[in-house]
């Protein structure tokens, strides 16, 4: 029989249990600016948190890795390095997006934004409330989580993704996000897309 020995007392092991042991410890001490938010799936938590600490399969870390590629410079712009930062925040095509989604959620990007975990301090500084906060980092995940399948899609499929449908495709993703995780039932399409939903 296994056994759970969480308090001083073993007890019989409950996989529950283990999962709000695993939530109350701090998983990524690395970076004080990301956290489990249980409005985004998973997977997309996952996702950010292997880009923050540089272990998505961009083709630099890939070369980094002895994997013999063709380029590594990015597929989005073709005139930098693919590194995560690269890709996700400094692209030029990244950029335009950036630019589109801030114009949304109605904050202000910095002059030089150069880094993923800068862009996450400046949403922490940025936002008003908790409410708030949590819907833009929220859209700041989807935002990461688009450019990166709109990078595969031009990579392995070769097709190439306005930034007005990459636009379109982040609120609509993160309007389902919202609307099936943060309990947000009364949540309607216009005001979402908006972003006049949060006090
Ligand atoms: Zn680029």
């Amino acid at each position: 029989m296994w056994l759970w020995k969480q308090e001083e007392k073993p007890e019989i092991f409950k996989v529950c249990d283990l999962r709000s042991e695993l939530d109350g410890i701090n998983l990524i001490p690395e970076t004080q600016v990301l956290k489990w938010l249980n409005w985004i799936p998973k997977k997309i938590n996952c996702f950010l948190w292997r880009a923050v600490l540089d272990r998505i399969p961009t083709r630099v870390s890939l070369a980094l890795r002895n994997i013999h590629l063709p380029s590594v410079l990015c597929a989005l712009c073709n005139s930098a390095s693919e590194s995560v930062d690269h890709l996700l925040i400094s692209c030029q095509y990244a950029q335009l997006v950036w630019t589109a989604v801030s114009l949304w959620v109605k904050i202000s990007l910095p002059r030089y934004l150069l880094s993923l975990v800068g862009l996450m301090e400046h949403i922490e500084s940025q936002c008003s409330s908790q409410e708030i906060k949590k819907a833009v980092y929220l859209i700041a995940a989807a935002t990461c989580w688009i450019l990166w399948r709109i990078r595969n899609n031009l990579i392995f499929n070769g097709k190439i993704t306005q930034v007005s449908r990459a636009v379109g495709d982040i609120k609509a993703i993160s309007f389902f996000w919202v609307k099936a995780r943060a309990g947000k039932t009364d949540l309607d399409w216009k005001k979402w897309s908006e972003f006049r939903c949060f006090k």
